[in-house]
């Protein structure tokens, strides 16, 4: 397991955790790996956004370093182009 960052510039308040004035939560279950994920008492946070749980909400957080990307893995095909293509015997 790789060594765990601490999260600079946080402090405790009593409504929670702020870093630079603005108030954060902890990461949620789909962070776990994350390198952006940092440690402040124990708890852990995320380094680039204030609540986690929402970047997950629409689907994957676009931020994440820990899951592949699954965009642009497979070529977009214009099928008029395509079939031109096969009509003249190329590839
Ligand atoms: S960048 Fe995204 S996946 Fe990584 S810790 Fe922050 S919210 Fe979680």
């Amino acid at each position: 397991m790789s060594e765990q960052k601490e999260l600079a510039g946080a402090v405790k308040t009593d409504a929670g955790v702020m870093v630079n004035g603005v108030s954060i939560q902890p990461i949620v279950e789909q962070c776990n790996g994350c390198e952006r994920v940092r440690v402040f008492e124990e708890q852990s946070y995320c380094s680039s956004y204030p609540v986690p749980a929402r970047k997950w909400t629409l689907g994957q957080c676009n931020f994440a370093t820990h899951i592949a990307k699954e965009k642009g893995t497979q070529a977009k095909v214009n099928p008029l182009k395509a079939s031109k293509r096969a009509a003249k015997g190329k590839k």
